[in-house]
């Protein structure tokens, strides 16, 4: 029998949380248009609607808030950040941002600016996050998503379903010319399940690029849990430490952009750094001023950002990485047992459940995905979070539904938040529904908001 990892942490500090009646719920999620979203959290026992700024920070990173310098300019604890970024990564140039979308705003207006070709720029990438195909779109390109087909089948195991579709890439380096702004490497790749990026993929991809004269930018959100991921699949690193195989991802950009409320630990916070071209550094910091703030905190407090110089190094730690990807694993592999059925192999960050094969009887207009989280919801307070047909929307066109390949239900999971205990019940409730799965209805729009619907719309039963 393998051994269970266990936290590799004690817990010093506890946050109640509690567990509501069926009836409650059933008025809470009905006061809450059937939609999640709009639940208070503290009607929620266990929530699994995101990783991103929900993890707990160390007693070490909580004794580094105490350390806040809110100097205006030149803050102790922007030089404290931009160590820890050049030890973690080798970039040299850095500018924090209030989150990831800080540094995507600051960014891609300048990469726009410096495209030679006289079609529409575009970005290309294994896929471009919601957020930074907005920022692309707000800047005047196209985002154009170059992902493995190995992606689409969620039953197949594969190791790399993150990856860039390389021939694709090719093709659309020759194809666009001139007109592309940027090659983004999304690591790992969160809209394909927080699935991870070999590092022989990375390099190739940022070779190709490189032959054109297309700058790199890596998109490095979960960049820590991209490389364990390395470590343990890709035979050529198995020895290398995780601070070489970080280092050897960071290699192939020209610049990052990071949401540091992932794998940077903390709950607020953001990066933008170059590794040489310090023309575009420069560029980018005059666009900070107005957009983010002055260049030495970016939207930051001074402590935030003494938070997250710690949270980029404890985020590297190897027993922390097996634990929280081992716990992403257990909990997919406690539902897998159970019947309930899940993208395999699971990601860094959540398990998607297949609501398609769960629920055949609903249709995609009437949201199977959506329909599983509320009676998830409903069955023990747990929050998770549709991708399917009700994120994707209408046709811009046509104005009608169109239905998304996939229908799944996502099930994040928070850094150093809940124990295997959590995920056990977690695995329970759901196990329930999927017992009186031929029961669950469907979910018709009582509300529908014209664009970004699934935060905002209200729903009830079919
Ligand atoms: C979260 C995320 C972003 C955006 O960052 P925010 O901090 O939410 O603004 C960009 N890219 C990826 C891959 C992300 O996961």
């Amino acid at each position: 029998m393998t051994r269970r990892i266990p936290e590799p942490f004690r817990i010093k500090m506890v946050e109640p949380i509690r567990q509501t009646s069926h009836d409650e719920r059933l008025a809470a999620l009905a006061a809450a248009g059937w939609n999640p979203f709009l639940l208070r959290a503290e009607d929620v026992y266990i929530d699994l609607l995101t990783d991103s700024g929900t993890g707990a920070m160390s007693d070490a990173q909580w004794g580094a808030l105490l350390t806040g310098d809110e100097a205006y300019a030149g803050s102790r604890n922007f030089y404290q950040l931009v160590d820890a970024v050049r030890d973690v990564t080798g970039y040299p140039h850095v500018i924090p941002t209030h989150q990831g979308r800080g540094a995507e705003q600051i960014l891609f207006p300048e990469l726009v600016k410096r495209v030679k070709g006289d079609g529409q720029p575009v970005f290309l990438s294994n896929y471009h996050f919601d957020t930074t195909k907005a920022h692309v779109e707000l800047a005047g390109a196209r985002a154009i998503n170059l992902l493995t087909p190995a992606a689409l089948d969620t039953t197949t195991p594969h190791p790399w379903k993150g990856n860039v579709d390389l021939e694709g890439l090719a093709g659309a380096l020759e194809t666009h010319g001139k007109n592309v702004a940027a090659l983004i490497l999304t690591v790992t790749c969160n809209s394909a399940g927080g699935q991870p990026v070999s590092l022989e993929n990375l390099q190739r991809a940022s070779a190709l690029a490189k032959k054109h004269g297309v700058p790199v930018v890596i998109d490095a959100a979960r960049f820590a849990e991209n490389a364990w991921f390395i470590k343990q699949r890709e035979p050529a690193w198995r020895d290398a430490t995780l601070a070489e195989i970080v280092r050897a991802q960071f290699a192939c950009g020209d610049m990052f952009t990071m949401s540091a409320k992932k794998d940077g630990l903390v709950n607020i916070g953001g990066l933008c750094a170059f590794k040489g071209d310090e023309e575009l550094f420069r560029a980018v910091q005059v666009r900070c001023v107005p957009m983010e703030g002055f260049v030495t905190y970016g939207g930051l407090a001074g402590r935030d950002m003494a938070a997250l110089a710690v949270g980029l190094r404890e985020g590297l730690d190897e027993d922390y990485l097996a634990y929280r990807i081992g716990q992403v694993a257990y909990l997919g592999q406690r539902l897998a047992e159970g019947g309930v059925p899940i993208q395999t192999p699971t990601g860094g960050h959540a398990v998607f459940v297949d609501a398609k094969k769960l629920l055949p009887h609903i249709p995609p207009e009437q949201f199977p995905a959506h329909a599983l989280a509320c009676e998830l919801y409903l069955e023990g307070g747990v929050r998770a979070v549709e991708i399917g047909s009700l994120l994707l929307g209408r046709n811009p066109q046509s104005g009608a539904q169109e239905p998304s390949p996939f229908e799944l239900m996502r099930l994040t999971i928070p850094r150093r938040v809940y124990t295997n205990d959590h995920m056990d019940y977690v695995a329970d409730c759901l196990i329930a529904v999927k017992e009186r799965a031929a029961t669950v209805r469907g979910l018709a729009f009582d509300y529908e908001p014209p664009v970004l619907r699934h935060f905002t719309a209200r729903l009830k039963p079919a």
